[in-house]
């Protein structure tokens, strides 16, 4: 029997979004920024769940669902490129390409404070599926919302902005093969997956992932998960200039230590507020050093 206890996300109510995030970073958050277009020379820095006032010197509250940056290493991408090349050719699995991004980030290569110059921010809503989805954001009045929100970051002046559409499935009652029955589960409902994305004439991206837990565990633990599905690739909406927000955001970016990583997640703290970044999406990874738990939403 399925524990109607356990914290699935299919019964995870108004903290959805966040613990499926949570959950689904385990083995896809580097995708995202990628997805997005962040790839090789370049890496990123991103978070989920910001405040808006600590990115946008504004005092509404309320936060973007996920924001990223380009991040580079002070020697030029040709070199970059060259270096990676030069070990891919000595070991094809891909262990030294590793070496050459820890190497260049002991040195202390990686540009601290990033560039904010070109931000991409992800609105990202979860829906569920037990025999068919639910909260699918289908309606016209969700679809509204939905562009609503990825409007504001346009006229804030966010280069490219997507729409993350996540879903996640109920657990089935299989024991036997439960993974098995989880990926055929996770299949089935995926072809039937709703299209959320409002009609609009901006170039907002739409991004596609699936789920699915196991009655034996949480979909982080257990479970199947998709890839990311590009249905449409975020365009540059806003010219790439100074922002009147950027300052403040590049200031407070400038607070946190040199990172050793190219490819870095922030993350804030709910009690004291302040940005910490580590290699890893799970804030548990890397306590505040206020003592706060991570996991007091
Ligand atoms: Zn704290």
């Amino acid at each position: 029997m399925i524990h109607e206890s356990a914290n699935y996300l299919w019964n995870a109510g108004q903290l959805r979004e966040r613990h499926s995030i949570a959950r689904w970073s385990f083995g896809h958050a580097n995708e995202l920024p990628m997805a997005i277009g962040f790839t090789l020379p370049r890496g990123w820095w991103c978070g989920f769940f910001l405040s808006r006032r600590f990115i946008f010197d504004e005092t509404q509250n309320g936060d973007v669902d996920f924001v990223a940056g380009p991040m580079r290493y002070s020697f030029s991408d040709e070199e970059l490129i060259d270096r990676l090349r030069a070990a891919r050719s000595q070991d094809p699995r891909g262990f030294e390409e590793l070496r050459v991004h820890l190497k260049a980030g002991q040195d202390g290569h990686v540009v601290w404070p990033p560039d904010v110059a070109e931000i991409v921010a992800c609105k990202i809503k979860t829906s569920w599926f037990d025999t068919q989805w639910h909260r699918t954001h289908e309606s016209a009045g969700a679809r509204t919302e939905l562009l609503g929100q990825m409007d504001i970051s346009r006229q804030r002046g966010i280069n490219r902005v997507a729409f993350l559409h996540i879903g996640v499935t109920k657990p089935t009652e299989e024991r036997v093969e439960t993974w098995k029955a989880s990926s055929q589960q996770l299949d089935m409902a995926m072809s039937s997956f709703p299209n959320a994305f409002p009609d609009t004439e901006i170039a907002y991206g739409h991004l596609k992932a699936g789920m699915a837990a196991t009655c034996d565990g949480l979909e982080s633990m257990a479970g199947t998960h998709t890839y990311i599905t590009i249905e449409r690739s975020p365009g540059l909406i806003n010219p790439i200039i100074e922002q009147r927000w950027h300052k403040q955001l590049r200031a407070r970016l400038a607070e946190l230590p040199q990172p050793g990583y190219l490819n870095i997640f922030i993350h804030e703290c709910p009690k004291c507020w302040k940005w910490r970044h580590g290699s890893s999406p799970d804030p548990a990874q890397q306590p505040c050093i206020c003592g706060a738990s991570p996991l007091d939403l």
